[in-house]
């Protein structure tokens, strides 16, 4: 059945401009990342779809998780997701994000990104090419401007599940360190 869309006219303008003006975050976790040099640069040029690299997570729409997390870096991308200012969408890239991939049994590293973080695309491939980068991207896009990227009102609404998840691998200095207080 489809979808009603609740979203009032000026909603639906503005996701219709977000979607043409998106920044992603310079934070890169795995090996996926060696792709975004060639995705940015003149052969692939994703500038021409109006996105392009942001230094901050407060002036970023995207944050990117290129591949296998260990869970000393899960506990900054949930800082530095949780300081990016709504709306924002979070791409996972290649198997590692899905399920651990070849690291899916290892001490160190977490299995499911969405566990902690609500992600609202997978970019499949150990590692994705360019074009399948830029795919997820024009797929974001779209999904942007229909009104169906809502990881970050998810994140909301099941705040206390993520928190607990988040609590249960890195234990409770999650909310009582430096960065909380
Ligand atoms: S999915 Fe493959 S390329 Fe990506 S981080 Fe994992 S091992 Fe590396």
């Amino acid at each position: 059945m489809a979808q009603i869309d609740e979203r009032s006219v000026w909603e639906k303008i503005a996701d219709q401009l977000r979607s043409r003006s998106m920044w992603m975050l310079h934070y890169c976790t795995g090996c996926g990342a060696v792709e975004l040099p060639p995705s940015m640069t003149s052969r692939f040029d994703m500038e021409r779809l109006g996105m392009g690299p942001m230094a901050t997570p407060r002036q970023a729409d995207i944050l990117l998780i290129t591949g296998y997390l260990s869970a000393k870096t899960l506990r900054r991308v949930i800082y530095t997701y949780e300081k990016m200012a709504d709306p924002k969408y979070v791409i996972g890239f290649g198997s590692c994000t899905i399920n651990g991939g070849i690291y899916y049994d290892s001490y160190s590293t977490i299995n499911r990104l969405d566990y902690y973080i609500p992600v609202d695309l997978y970019i499949a491939g150990c590692m994705p090419r360019p074009e399948a980068i830029l795919n997820a991207f024009n797929t974001l896009m779209e999904m942007i401007r229909k009104g169906e990227a809502n990881g970050w009102k998810r994140y909301k609404e099941n705040y206390e599940w993520y928190k607990q998840n988040q609590i249960r691998s890195l234990g409770e200095v999650i909310v009582h360190d430096e960065f909380h207080e």
